[in-house]
């Protein structure tokens, strides 16, 4: 029998079949959750000119200790009110301008008027820029603001934009087909009869994708039969990536293999040392991915973490694509492993890990219950109570 393909072998093997794909510019409002193809470069000095923090008074800092004869008022939004000298002061406001002469804001609070003059109120006395947010306190024109392969959350859309840019350029989405196979599956919310099941993988997969930059198409609930198998994929050669759920494994029933044969796809790898997701298979098919999945949800769910995500990632344009490790103690004895890997449906509360008893791969309730995949390595010695384990959080 053909040993199985290491896990991290075939991840790698996976990536190496793709390419990012190329860049695209879109306004700076449309970019959220997508991945930055160039670094975004600050075009201004951020703040512009020295202003005010604070709503107070802009004073010399030679005059600290006052009184001060008011003159002017600066606002934000308007150019800078006129130079200040000395012994004077000028009603500021939070984001205005500094008059010229002026390096220091005094909190309004902190004075108080005295006939046509302010004098200081409360000590300690000013400190030499205090409450000024000086000219690129920030960054400076040219700094890189934001680096290629990042994804782009609210704050960094909050920095391009301060940065001064109007649009980004950032790794197109893939597109995705989602194919799901069956002759027991029907629609979700329909009466199910006992040889039936609800399609639960179609939803569950594009609620993963959802959550990243892609564009998806569910086709679902293709027969068991070559036929319509072979329409589906062929309908789907547009797309950048094909997924199909189930049908995976070598019954007579699982058609996947068989149809992507018939089309002309190229197998990059089939059987994976892991578990549960072992007839996980990858290969080619004209210009599309094909990544098929197993059906068992728990097998479908952790095959989408460790390939399909990652594989969108890195087409979108991701520079760290792969799932983030952490570790915890475990609070139960963890088994000895074999060659494959191992990922339990686990529960993380306070720092310790717990998995479940039951790692039945088609239970969607233990699934549903997890907030991490348990992490074991292949050959991995039996684990006390306590023992460090890597997980992925879910
Ligand atoms: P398969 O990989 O086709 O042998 O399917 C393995 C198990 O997963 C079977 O019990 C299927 O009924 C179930 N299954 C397959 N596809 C789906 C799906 N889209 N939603 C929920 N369960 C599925
Ligand atoms: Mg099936």
């Amino acid at each position: 029998m053909k040993p199985l393909l290491p896990l991290e072998e075939a991840q790698e093997r996976l990536i190496a079949m793709a390419q990012p794909l190329p860049s695209e510019t879109i306004a700076i409002g449309d970019a959220l959750g997508r991945y930055l193809a160039e670094d975004v470069m600050a075009g201004r000095d951020q703040p512009a000119a020295d202003m005010s923090a604070m709503d107070g008074y802009a004073i010399r800092f030679e005059d600290r200790d006052g009184p001060w004869q008011l003159v002017g008022e600066c606002k934000a939004g308007s150019p800078p009110c006129p130079a200040i000298l000395p012994g004077q002061a000028a009603r500021i406001f939070t984001g205005a301008l500094l008059p010229e002469g002026a390096d220091t804001v005094v909190m309004q609070e902190n004075v108080e008027p005295d006939g046509d003059n302010i004098v200081l109120t409360s000590d300690p006395s000013p400190v030499k820029g205090r409450h000024v947010r000086f000219q690129g306190g920030d960054f400076k024109s040219g700094d890189v603001s934001l680096k290629a392969g990042i994804q782009l959350n609210a704050a960094a859309l909050g920095h391009a934009v301060i940065a001064g840019s109007g649009s980004v350029s950032v790794g197109r989405r893939p597109k995705v087909a989602i194919l799901s196979t069956g002759d027991e599956l029907v629609a979700p919310g329909t009466d199910t009869k006992p040889h039936q099941i609800p399609a639960s993988n179609d939803v569950m997969i594009a609620a993963m994708l959802s959550q990243l930059p892609t564009i998806t198409r569910c086709i679902s609930r293709i027969k068991d039969d070559l036929d319509s198998l072979c329409e589906a994929l062929e309908s789907a050669r547009d797309c950048d990536v094909i997924v199909t759920i189930g049908g995976a494994s070598v019954g007579d029933h699982d058609l996947v293999a068989p149809a992507f044969k018939r089309l002309g796809g190229q197998t990059d790898f089939w059987k994976i040392a892991m578990k549960p997701g072992k007839p996980l298979m990858a290969g080619k098919l004209g210009n599309s991915l094909v990544l098929a999945l197993p059906g068992n949800p728990g097998s479908a769910f952790v095959t989408a973490t460790l390939f399909l995500v990652p594989l969108i990632r890195y087409l979108a344009g991701a520079q760290s694509y792969m799932p983030v490790m952490q570790t915890a103690q475990t609070s139960t004895v963890l088994p000895a492993t074999s060659q494959r890997a191992e990922f339990l449906r686990a529960q993380l509360v306070d720092g310790a890990i717990a998995a479940f008893d039951s790692q039945d791969s088609a239970k969607l309730s233990i699934l549903a219950a997890a907030n991490a995949l348990l992490f074991r390595p292949p050959h991995s010695p039996e684990q006390p109570v306590g023992a460090e384990v890597s997980y992925i959080a879910i």
